[in-house]
């Protein structure tokens, strides 16, 4: 479909956070055109007047287990280790793939209400969550959950040359759950598949003290100075959380190019601590912004992860002025992209895939307009989006999805399947 979104403002993020009104043309999964309003020659399928309402590329949640939405606000107010081994594990081993299909289903649509475009998802069936994606017309990076008890090398390496070119929708990163659950052997042969392939890696980083404590207890290294001697870094990767992490650990992500993947709602939840933020953004660390499972936060929503990762961090260092707005801003869009090794959806700009999102600025919280980006920081909600468009397909809009299911399909089979778990 060719479709014009016209009467915008629009903040590109290709040159900073200036907002300019115009308009902007897709054709087919492209972006053709960024620029002033120009006279209207070509015959379009769709023209959306955006009645001065702001046009930007769309979120990427940079880390998430979508498949966790049956465990939503079933088992809270716990430690973490309790809660992980107590009651994840447990019940999490009877899903099977059709039902993370279907679950995966239900956080691609909170995902779309949210104005995220792409997810970064480490879970338990690339074949079905895949298909989730494709069928639901949702940009999906997926990433392997290796540890001891389940996936295996061998797996991961069959999924990495088979994901990256099953569909233009998704790709495949080498990934394992945790150095706590992964034994040495295993992480040798993680580190090997990514000098094979060049490839980055990504895993839980120091979620925790005891996490890290632990560590320090059986390899007396941290966490990322422990991985880090496997070589597994070599072409870069990421870590998710990175709550408790030394200067050398930062350094180590520095020296690789890595990202830090912070998951600010998550960590407040299960009380994991602030991530220093303000330092990795000092030593030009590229940041990015993730749910989490909608298990540990517990809802799939980037405006509440932005505002808790500028809040937390003003917190943590008894200083209003850090972190500021459009650094959250570009880290839950550019900054996630690049953590997700997506090259053509972090900007908008001719020739990019058009993964945007409209939001809508005619609403009381982004209201009066003094300054756009710190309103939708600070201010902003899911209310205010008004449509999410991947690919060049209008996926949500005016609170209708457009994913070829029915929403309530989705809910029923949701409740199916966790009702029969219990
Ligand atoms: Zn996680």
């Amino acid at each position: 479909m060719n479709i014009r979104l016209y009467n915008a403002r629009i903040l590109t993020l290709a040159n900073g956070f200036e907002i300019e009104r115009g308009e902007v043309h897709v054709k087919g999964s492209l972006i053709s055109y960024v620029g002033e309003e120009k006279e209207n020659r070509e015959n379009w399928d769709r023209e959306i007047n955006c009645m001065d309402n702001l046009l930007m590329p769309g979120f990427k949640n940079a880390h998430t287990h979508s498949g966790m939405t049956f465990l939503r606000s079933f088992a809270d107010d716990m430690p973490l280790l309790d809660w992980l081994h107590q009651q994840v594990f447990p019940m999490e081993a009877k899903l099977n793939a059709d039902d993370i299909y279907h679950l995966s289903k239900l956080a691609i649509m909170e995902y779309l209400t949210s104005g995220i475009t792409a997810n970064f998802d480490m879970y338990l069936t690339p074949d079905t969550i895949a298909q989730a994606s494709v069928d639901c017309g949702f940009r999906t990076v997926m990433t392997s959950g290796l540890n001891d008890f389940t996936q295996s090398v061998e797996l991961m390496d069959e999924w990495y040359r088979k994901y990256n070119r099953y569909h233009e929708l998704i790709s495949f990163q080498i990934g394992f759950h945790a150095e706590y659950t992964t034994s040495r052997e295993l992480l040798e042969g993680v580190a090997d598949l990514a000098g094979k392939y060049q490839a980055p890696v990504y895993t839980h980083n120091s979620e925790s003290l005891s996490e890290v404590e632990g560590c320090m207890e059986r390899n007396h290294m941290t966490p990322t100075a422990y991985l880090n001697q496997f070589g597994m870094f070599r072409y870069g990767g990421g870590g998710y959380h990175c709550v408790h992490m030394t200067e050398e650990d930062l350094q180590i992500f520095q020296e690789h190019g890595m990202s830090v993947i912070t998951n600010p709602g998550s960590n407040a939840k299960l009380a994991s601590g602030t991530a220093p933020i303000k330092r990795i953004l000092d030593l030009g660390i590229n940041l990015a912004i993730g749910t989490d499972g909608p298990a540990s936060n517990n809802c799939l929503d980037m405006f509440r992860e932005m505002f808790l990762t500028t809040g937390l961090a003003k917190l943590r260092e008894n200083d209003a002025s850090v972190v500021d707005a459009n650094q959250v801003l570009y880290a839950a869009t550019v900054g996630g992209a690049k953590a997700m090794g997506l090259k053509d959806c972090d900007t908008l700009e001719e020739g990019k895939l058009a993964d945007l999102i409209l939001i809508d600025l005619n609403q009381p919280n982004m209201q009066p307009i003094n300054n756009i980006t710190k309103n939708i920081v600070y201010s902003g909600s899911k209310q205010n989006i008004k449509l999410t468009m991947v690919n060049g397909k209008v996926l949500y809009e005016d609170g209708e999805f457009h994913i070829g299911v029915e929403a309530q399909e989705v809910y029923d089979k949701v409740r199916q399947i966790t009702e029969s778990k219990k």
